[in-house]
This record gives C-alpha cells, sequence and structure tokens, in this order.
C-alpha cells in the first residue's frame, strides 16, 4: 500500500486554476488491481463541481486569451508539454502501470506515445496555411475559408489508456484554441490529474484546462447535457456512448464517438508456409489478443484461421498463451498484468462460461492463476484464454470482451474470410496476414474496419486518422481529420466593390 501521503491527495479536481476537493467532501480510493488495495484518493465530484469546471472553461473560451494566441505560441507550449512529459516519464510511467494494471514497460511506452501526440498536433497547426483563399470567380470579391475553434469541450475518457486517450482528445483540442474540461474514469484518474499539472507548468492560462474527478453517470452525464459545453468527445464502451449521444441531441453540441471493437486477424495459410512466417503470425496473433490482458479497443480478440493451418496453428497458439508470465505490472519479467477491476474479471468470466456452454472448446486458460509472491492472491488476474470451434451464433464472438479471451473461426476461401471479418456490429480495426501482395490488397480493401493492418497488429501513427466504422464510433482521433473535430469552419466573404443588388425594385 501507499504512504500516507498519496493517500491524502484529495484536491483532485481543477476549474479555473484552482485545484479542490469535491463540493460535497466525497472521496474515493484508488485500487491497485494487483492487490485491490487502495494506494490513493482522489474526490469524487458530481454535477455541482461539473458546473463550477464548465464555467470556468466558459469564461476561459469567452474571455480569456487562449483561443486568440498565435498558433506559433499554441505549438510550443504544446511542445514544453511533450518536455515535460519526457522528464516525468519514468514516475508517470509507474502511475499508469499502478493504476491500470499494466506492466512499467508498457506505461512508459504509454508516456511516450502521449508525448507524441502533443509533438504531432503542435507541428501540424505549426505547419498550416492559416486559411483556403477560394476563387470567387471577380477580383472584387476575396473569399477566404478559416477555422475557429469550437469552444468549450468535454472530453471523457476510459481506464485502459488512461493518459494516452485522454491525449488523443487534449492535444488537439488546445492546438485548435478550444478550453476544456476533462473527466478521467473514476477508477483510473491519477495521470490525468497529473498532466493538468504538467499543462500548467508549461504555462496554459488557468481555466483553460479544467478536470473533474468523478462517475460518469453525475460527472460525465452532466458534461454531455450541460448547455454550455460545445463538443463532447467520449472514449468508452458502446452503451455509455450512446447515452452520451442522446443526452447531447437536446443541446445540438458537437459529438465524436471512440467506441468498442470485436476485432478480426484473418491469416491466410500461405503466411504460415515458412517457419518464420508461422512463428510470426503465432507470435503476433497472441500480441494482439493478450497485450494488456486484451484490454485493448482494437484488441484482435477474433483469429479468422484458414481451415488447413488451423490445428497447427490453434495447438501453438494455446501452447505459447500458456506460458504467458502473469503478475503485478511493476515486477521483473512479468508479461501481463491484471484486469482491471473485479467487476472486469467477472464480465470476463462471465463471456467464457457462456462460451463453454454453447460449444467452444477450451485450448488454454480460462480460469484465474494461482496466487504466487509476483501475483497476489486478491489481484484481478485471469489467465490468458484461447476458445477454439467458435462461431458467429455465440455471444463471446459478438460481443466486446475486453478481456484475455481469444476466440478461433475458420474459413476456406477468400470471400468467407472476408464475410466473416466483416461479420460485426464494430468496425474498429483488423488484420490480415498472407505472403500473397495481391490478395492483402484486395481484402484490406474490403474490410469495413477503421484501421486494417496487413501482416502487423497494433501499430498506430499519430499522423494517420483513428476511429471505426459501424458501431465503433462516430468521427475521427489523431491526424488531421483529429485536429478537424475540434474546429469550426468560416466562410469569410468580403465585397470589395459593394453595390446595390435591385433584387427588390423600391
Ligand atoms: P465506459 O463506457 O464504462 O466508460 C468510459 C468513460 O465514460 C468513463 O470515464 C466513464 O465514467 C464515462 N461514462 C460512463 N457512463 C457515462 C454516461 N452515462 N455519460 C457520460 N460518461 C459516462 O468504458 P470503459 O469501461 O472505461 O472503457 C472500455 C471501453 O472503451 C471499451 O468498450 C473499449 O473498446 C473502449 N475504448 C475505445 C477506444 C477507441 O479508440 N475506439 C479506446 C479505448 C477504449
Amino acid at each position: 500500500m501507499a504512504d500516507s501521503t498519496e493517500l491524502q491527495a484529495r484536491k483532485t479536481i481543477c476549474a479555473g486554476g484552482e485545484w479542490r476537493e469535491a463540493v460535497s467532501g466525497a472521496t474515493r480510493e484508488i485500487l491497485d488491481p494487483a492487490d485491490a488495495l487502495p494506494f490513493a484518493l482522489v474526490a469524487e465530484g458530481d454535477e455541482k463541481d461539473t458546473d463550477l469546471a464548465v464555467a470556468a472553461a466558459r469564461q476561459a473560451f469567452d474571455h480569456g486569451d487562449w483561443p486568440r494566441t498565435p498558433v506559433t505560441e499554441r505549438a510550443a507550449l504544446l511542445r514544453r508539454v511533450a518536455a515535460l512529459l519526457v522528464r516525468d516519464r519514468e514516475e508517470l510511467g509507474l502511475l499508469e502501470s499502478r493504476d491500470a494494471g499494466k506492466t512499467v514497460e508498457e506505461g512508459r511506452v504509454d508516456i511516450d506515445c502521449v508525448a507524441d501526440a502533443f509533438r504531432y498536433f503542435a507541428d501540424l497547426v505549426a505547419g498550416e496555411a492559416p486559411g483556403r483563399v477560394v476563387d470567387a470567380g471577380s477580383p472584387d470579391i476575396h473569399s477566404v475559408v478559416v477555422h475557429e475553434p469550437v469552444g468549450v469541450c468535454a472530453l471523457i475518457t476510459p481506464w485502459n489508456y488512461p493518459l494516452l486517450q485522454a491525449s488523443w482528445k487534449i492535444a488537439p483540442a488546445l492546438a485548435a484554441g478550444n478550453t476544456f474540461v476533462v473527466k478521467p474514469s473514476e477508477i483510473t484518474p491519477l495521470t490525468t490529474i497529473a498532466l493538468i499539472g504538467l499543462l500548467t507548468e508549461a504555462g496554459l492560462p488557468a481555466g483553460v484546462a479544467n478536470i473533474v474527478t468523478g462517475p460518469g453517470h453525475t460527472v460525465g452525464a452532466r458534461l454531455a447535457e450541460h448547455p454550455d459545453v460545445d463538443l463532447v468527445s467520449f472514449t468508452g464502451g458502446l452503451a455509455s456512448g450512446t447515452k452520451v449521444a442522446r443526452a447531447a441531441a437536446p443541446s445540438v453540441k458537437k459529438v465524436a464517438l471512440e467506441l468498442g471493437g470485436k476485432n478480426p486477424n484473418v491469416v491466410f495459410a500461405d503466411a504460415c508456409a515458412t517457419e518464420d512466417g508461422f512463428d510470426t503470425a503465432v507470435d503476433q496473433a497472441l500480441n494482439a489478443a493478450f497485450v494488456h490482458s486484451g484490454q485493448v479497443c482494437s484488441a484482435g480478440a477474433r483469429l479468422i484461421v484458414e481451415e488447413s493451418v488451423r490445428d497447427r496453428f490453434v495447438t501453438e497458439l494455446a501452447r505459447r498463451a500458456g506460458r504467458i508470465r502473469l503478475g503485478r505490472g511493476t515486477e521483473d519479467g512479468v508479461e501481463c498484468g491484471p484486469l482491471v477491476s473485479a467487476q472486469q474479471r467477472a464480465k470476463v468470466e462471465a463471456y467464457v462460461e457462456s462460451a463453454l456452454a454453447e460449444g467452444a472448446v477450451l485450448r488454454s486458460g480460462g480460469k484465474r492463476p494461482d496466487a504466487s509472491p509476483q501475483r497476489p492472491e486478491n489481484g484481478y488476474f485471469y489467465e490468458p484464454t484461447v476458445l477454439d470451434h467458435c462461431h458467429r451464433e455465440m455471444r463471446v464472438v459478438r460481443e466486446e470482451v475486453f478481456g484475455p479471451v481469444l476466440t478461433v473461426e475458420t474459413f476456406r476461401t477468400e470471400d468467407e474470410a472476408v464475410a466473416l471479418a466483416n461479420d460485426t456490429e464494430y468496425g474498429l480495426a483488423g488484420a490480415v496476414w498472407t505472403t500473397d501482395a495481391g490478395r492483402a490488397r484486395r481484402v484490406a480493401g474490403r474490410l469495413r474496419h477503421g484501421t486494417v493492418w496487413i501482416n502487423d497488429f497494433h501499430p498506430y501513427l499519430p499522423q494517420a486518422e483513428w476511429g471505426g466504422f459501424g458501431k465503433s464510433g462516430v468521427g475521427r482521433e489523431l491526424g488531421p481529420a483529429g485536429l478537424a473535430e475540434y474546429r469550426e469552419t468560416k466562410h469569410v466573404y468580403q465585397n470589395l466593390a459593394p453595390k446595390p443588388v435591385r433584387w427588390f425594385a423600391g
């Protein structure tokens, strides 16, 4: 358990530059998922705290300098934030590891990616032309299209990549000149709280960045419906995302949703024709499904493998899944941490149970591991699980499990492979493994997913848009479109030689 100073840190709500406790005085213990013990205490905000934070963001947008700050200064500030993240990489990586239950190395990589996002959006805005001149067909008309900040942004984030998901919203929101209120997941708020401190240290004026720690049904719901919020950008599950869209509708605010996925990993037999090819495809299938215990929106949770190689592939996959070293993310040699909460583990267990009842064949995992020095008894651990002989009628194939559960389906033809891969209401990401370049391009072209990997799984680039088809969401993060979400577009049409139009005779 952490020392008592950490447990006293309850002023975690920041509105208008002032760090406060919740108006109600309520607090929440933050648990380490590796042992279920509290290691920090945060303010449990509600609607009243949310209203104060929105008012501060509104004031800073309507009367502050930030929206009108020259773009080069905004970009310079974002770069200073990136430098501070590099300075604090170890501390923040460790905090992310304890809070979200990932390995420390994953935590550090997350922080590197957060810094990349700040640098990317700094470069993007700094390199842009200030507007687009439009040819109006007359020398007397000057017509230009410009971009302006949307206003007050509500940014709601999940627990699996707490700071990374926050940075994909905060960096472009600031680059575009907005003010914001961020609401991190109530179970993993610590690194986002730290980031608000770094923004202040980098010189961001008070009131531009505000944070309210607290639950989704109070803080999140109030942000989504608040009449003074101009945009809500949400990352999380389908059920909450639908509620956010509904709550935002009456005030017609802009809505961006990054929701779940049920992502196919399609393996053709030719990818396994050589020993190296086989080893790579199996290794990457493991990585696709089990990194961060499968609590990844783009997890390759559906293996769709050509029938002729299925037995060999699944046997090797299950053998290697069984060797993944589970434990507390801060311990040396650990490859996978616990699930984030008791609730999340119970959900995973229910999915595995229902799959087995529906006829799936368990090839590895399917239970909690034994306790060990690296795996405290009370931690929320669950073994990497491979379920063979799955089919589309099973809940475990259709719904997002968000845990270390890989289902196996097979195909015989390219058409069948594509049909299976697209047979989901989601459409976030998918991969195809083949040595046939023509087939790779054909299949990639037919997949209805926002990101398609060919002979790879998981990499993303800040320069390339991220988001989903279907029920995986609305809008895009990262890339130029990820900045455009945070902007209004304005057409300024100037007549340099005005004269009457005489539309009306009188
Ligand atoms: P969640 O939907 O339970 O919560 C996400 C956030 O929304 C939290 O901050 C929560 O407090 C808040 N929230 C909950 N109910 C709300 C409501 N009614 N109104 C407003 N806010 C509300 O999701 P989670 O369990 O934290 O995260 C896991 C989900 O996030 C998975 O479905 C995963 O696929 C998705 N995710 C998607 C992406 C992506 O890029 N598409 C990235 C990461 C996670």
